[in-house]
């Protein structure tokens, strides 16, 4: 007993190194830290949309969505999930013929091959942080920077931001902002909300921060990489790219190529990695490849004031962004690559002879847990071991 005590003492010790000064990873952040309640101080919420928080599908991690609402509450809502609506959430790059290049969920242990093989091709890419994935990664994130890439954020639990109160998604951009700020001097500045889910009250709260949500083109533009189950084989992966390399070829034939669109990939798993090789094996000669700056021109982050205050290296007054609120319209945004036909899910049932593991789009959440879990696993094995 004794032995064991001493190595549950020296695991949750060595994970008390690795979280210290932050939050819990992979969890809502608490909003009554010092740090959360100093933020709050900096922020005024008061004129938030009364849209109320949704509650959750604990099988998918998404929200559930209301009943009974109207239509002038849709509208005033504007609810991606529920009512595709988009209102001036960026969906598409702006830059004719490209494509998009981000990635969501990491920084994973595949990273760093991702980056080689980005490296390799000469392309720059966007990345949607989670922060509780930065805190131990640190290293891979400066060297995205160092390598020309641009960073994102994805929240810091990647909890479904619709389901949450004003407070906690303050605490979940802020905690992730200041843990790439504090690793690469750099104030995030565009974010994409996880699975998507946004509505008028989340976007109010992103820009009191700053932020501009930036969402994946369509359903078409979906890789469906998050759908490959482990261990697939070249060919499952073939086969699970032959829909997005169709998807290419209709984009670059039809007359939609004033825009870019924005892709939705992952750097998450070794085979999300491996379809990103192919997709980029098959795309069309002529469609660009480029990041959310090469797509949106401007500034790639948020201004940091020189007066910064001690508390989290908060910059203090007003952050950049919060005067240019405005009311958001309600309005549904209309595809600007209708001619591209949705892809079917026909991708879920053939990537390989064993079963698919079905999450929700663009689920993380049972992904980075389980891999807390073997890191947190792993730790205390070797504890028990060492002893
Ligand atoms: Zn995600």
């Amino acid at each position: 007993m004794a032995t064991l005590s001493w190595s549950l003492v020296l695991f949750l010790a060595l994970v008390a190194v690795v979280v210290a000064g932050y939050p819990d990873i992979n969890t809502v952040p608490p909003v009554d830290s010092p740090e959360v309640v100093a933020w709050l101080k900096e922020l005024n919420l008061a004129a938030a949309p009364n849209i109320s928080v949704n509650s959750v599908n604990p099988a998918t991690n998404t929200p559930n969505c209301p009943v009974n609402q109207t239509n002038t509450e849709k509208n005033a809502a504007c609810h991606s999930t529920c009512s595709d609506c988009h209102a001036d959430d960026i969906i598409s790059c702006s830059a004719p013929l490209t494509w998009g290049l981000t990635f969501d969920d990491g920084p994973s242990e595949i990273t760093p091959s991702l980056l080689d093989f980005l490296k390799s091709k000469h392309l720059k890419a966007s990345f949607f942080l989670i922060g509780s994935n930065v805190i131990s990664n640190t290293d891979t994130i400066k060297r995205q920077l160092a390598e020309g890439h641009h960073l994102a954020s994805h929240t810091w639990s990647h909890t479904a931001l619709t389901t949450l109160t004003n407070e906690q998604i303050v605490a979940e951009m802020k905690w992730t902002e200041m843990a790439v700020m504090n690793a690469t001097g750099k104030r995030l500045k565009y974010m994409r909300p996880p699975y998507g889910d946004i509505d008028n009250r989340v976007r109010f709260v992103l820009k009191k921060l700053g932020y501009t949500p930036v969402e994946w083109t369509s359903d078409a533009f979906d890789t469906n990489d998050w759908k490959i189950p482990a261990n697939a084989t070249a060919d499952d992966l073939t086969l699970a790219a032959t829909n997005f390399t169709n998807t290419m070829k209709k984009y670059v034939a039809s007359a939609k190529t004033n825009k870019g669109f924005y892709a939705l990939q992952h750097d998450r798993t070794i085979e999300s990695l491996n379809l990103t090789q192919i997709l980029i094996a098959k795309k069309p000669k002529t469609l660009n490849v480029n990041n959310i700056p090469g797509c949106e021109g401007g500034a790639s982050y948020q201004v940091i004031s020189s007066n910064a205050t001690t508390t989290a290296k908060h910059p203090t007054g007003t952050p950049s962004g919060i005067s240019a609120v405005t009311p958001v319209v309600a309005t549904t945004t209309v595809d600007v690559l209708t001619s591209v036909s949705p892809v079917p899910a026909a991708t879920t049932t053939s990537v390989s002879g064993s079963t698919v593991v079905v999450n929700n789009p663009n689920d993380a959440v049972s992904c980075t847990r389980s891999i807390g879990w073997t890191l947190m696993a792993s730790v205390l094995i070797a504890a028990l071991l060492s002893v």
